[in-house]
């Protein structure tokens, strides 16, 4: 099956999305990318970063569900996600960066170890090899998420780069 570029980065953000890989979205993917960064980094669950981050995983769901799941059922099929979210987040990406700025504020946190209020590299390298990306993946998107070059990468790039990412162009 030939399938356009288009099509292709469509898939990589959907299954970016279906962290458990059963074919559809729904708040399970989202909870499970919320473990997967608090185990990398050793977070209790119960912690105070550790709640703000399922916190904002699950208003992220609901942002999602609320813009994609257009029949309701709590899941976000291909279908939906193709029709419904990458339409209307291309359409309004600062939208999206509003949904997303709260788990992304919590995985930052989570990944800032020495608490500055930034990530290096390397943990944010490790927070997107935790998202389900292979190595060399996770250590370009740290690279370019690191658009001044000072090692540190804060809030305002990580949600910027997030919408860009997922907001396709056509
Ligand atoms: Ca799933
Ligand atoms: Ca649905």
């Amino acid at each position: 099956m030939v399938s356009t570029e288009y099509e292709r980065r469509i898939a990589a953000r959907f299954a970016g999305f279906d962290q458990d890989g059963n074919g559809y979205i729904d708040r399970e993917d989202f909870n499970a990318a919320a473990k997967a960064v608090l185990a990398e980094f050793g977070t209790a669950a119960r912690s105070d970063k550790g709640q703000a981050l399922y916190i904002g995983a699950e208003g992220f769901w609901q942002g999602m569900a609320g813009i994609a799941d257009r029949d309701g059922d709590q899941r976000i099929t291909r279908e939906e996600f193709v029709s419904g979210a990458v339409k209307r987040l291309r359409d309004n990406p600062e939208r999206f960066a509003e949904i997303a700025r709260p788990f992304l504020h919590a995985a930052l946190a989570v990944a800032d170890t020495d608490g500055d209020g930034t990530a290096t590299l390397d943990e944010t390298r490790r927070v997107i090899t935790a998202l389900g990306a292979d190595e060399d993946t996770a250590a370009e998107a740290a690279a370019a998420l690191d658009a001044d070059t000072d090692g540190r990468i804060g809030e305002t790039e990580v949600v910027a780069a997030f919408a860009r990412y997922f907001t396709v162009p056509e």
